[in-house]
């Protein structure tokens, strides 16, 4: 059994910005690091998007930023700008590859498949393994996309889609997300928030082509990459041992009311870093108190109503787009949050906190 200072389970994501912000800030000279990842081939299986509210150390592996994004609801299309705060999206194929080529250099660095090939006994555990209860009440944002390539130009690059709410909703909410990387590819995504067990609304493929048959009226197009997911909207089971420290989706990283969770897992890799030399002695980074309770509310509200969720996007997309981006991206002040909360449906909203 070989010994380490730190083990980090699933690498992933949370577990490969955790080694990656300790390699670079030069944690592992001296002290030793296991990953234990499963997977033995690492290829493009995400396509991570957010706000940029914060720096992060994977610029170089943005495929795309944009100023500019649209909303449709079935009564208005909306036109927004994001300058201050572009939208950026990660490709993880790059990522990974960054990430190993980066790791594959620390000789403290080392990979096992299984977690019982290493001795644990003295280790601080990062654990990045959700253990999620299949509760049916549970809401998930469950999705499938497609990166397409059409003969002749057909996107405008300049402007991606946030949300395309002008669809079928079968009584869940549904939208439809458009990136376009270029004027002859983008990233079409269907998208549901509902509880996992209607296998009816799992048809994606039957979505995604129709949408980009009727909707985007593109009749030639190729596929040259498909992903699928289910981001849970609810927060995992907390390992009891004080041992571990959870980190990503399963440290409770991803918010709740959007999915979000890429920039999330990268404040925690530096906040972990930062305390690395007293981490058993400190609190583990957590989502603001604030958005926690928020998010509660939006998550009952949909529970209840989730017929009345296209008119409460439409009505949050009409406070400034600066406020709803950082209220978004957890970085919003009390006077950002008063003006989402000012355009809620007040009874609605007060009827969910009973
Ligand atoms: C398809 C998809 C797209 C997403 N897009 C976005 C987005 O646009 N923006 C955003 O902010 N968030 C997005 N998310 C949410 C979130 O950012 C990702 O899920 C992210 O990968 C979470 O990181 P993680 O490390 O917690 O989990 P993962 O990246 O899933 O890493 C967990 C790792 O643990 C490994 N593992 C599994 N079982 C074991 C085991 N028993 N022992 C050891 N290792 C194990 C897995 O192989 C995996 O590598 C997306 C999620 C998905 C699924």
């Amino acid at each position: 059994m070989k010994e380490f200072d730190y083990i980090i389970i699933g690498g992933g994501c949370a577990g490969l910005s955790l080694a990656y912000e300790l390699e670079i800030f030069d944690k592992l000279k001296t002290k030793k690091l296991a990953i234990i990842e499963p997977r033995t081939n690492y290829q493009r299986d995400k396509t991570w998007s957010f706000w940029k509210v914060i720096p992060h150390n994977f610029e170089d592996c943005v495929k795309k930023n944009w100023k500019n994004f649209s909303l449709n609801f079935p009564s208005e299309v909306k036109h927004l700008k994001c300058e201050s705060y572009p939208y950026q999206t990660i490709d993880s194929n790059l990522f990974y590859k960054k990430v190993l080529s980066k790791l594959v250099l620390n000789k403290n660095i080392k990979f096992f498949n299984n977690i019982n090939d290493v001795e644990k006994k003295d280790a601080v555990i990062f654990n990045s393994v959700a253990s999620l209860s299949n509760h049916k009440d549970n809401i998930w944002q469950h999705f499938q996309g497609v990166e397409i390539e059409t003969p002749k130009n057909y996107f405008d690059e300049k402007i991606f889609n946030l949300m395309d709410f002008d669809c079928d909703q079968r009584k869940d909410v549904h939208f439809f997300y458009t990136l376009p990387f270029s004027p002859k590819t983008a990233l079409i995504e269907t998208t549901w928030l509902s509880r996992m067990n209607d296998d009816s609304l799992k048809d994606y493929d039957n979505q995604l082509k129709n949408y980009i048959k009727d909707k985007l009226k593109i009749e030639d197009y190729k596929i040259n990459y498909k992903e699928v997911g289910a981001i849970p909207l609810f927060y995992p089971n907390k390992q009891k041992n004080s041992n571990v420290i959870n980190i990503g989706t399963a440290g409770g990283m991803t918010r709740l009311s959007t999915g979000y969770t890429f920039l999330n897992i990268q404040e925690q890799s530096k906040y972990l870093r930062q305390n690395l030399e007293n981490i058993k002695g400190i609190d583990n980074f957590e989502m603001n108190k604030k958005y926690q309770f928020l998010d509660k509310i939006f998550l009952n509200v949909l529970k209840k109503n989730p017929e009345k969720m296209v008119n409460i996007f439409q009505k949050m997309f009409k406070v400034n787009e600066t406020s709803i981006i950082k209220f978004l991206s957890n970085k919003s002040d009390f006077k950002d949050d008063l003006s989402i909360i000012f355009k809620m449906p007040k009874w609605t909203f007060i009827k969910a906190l009973m």
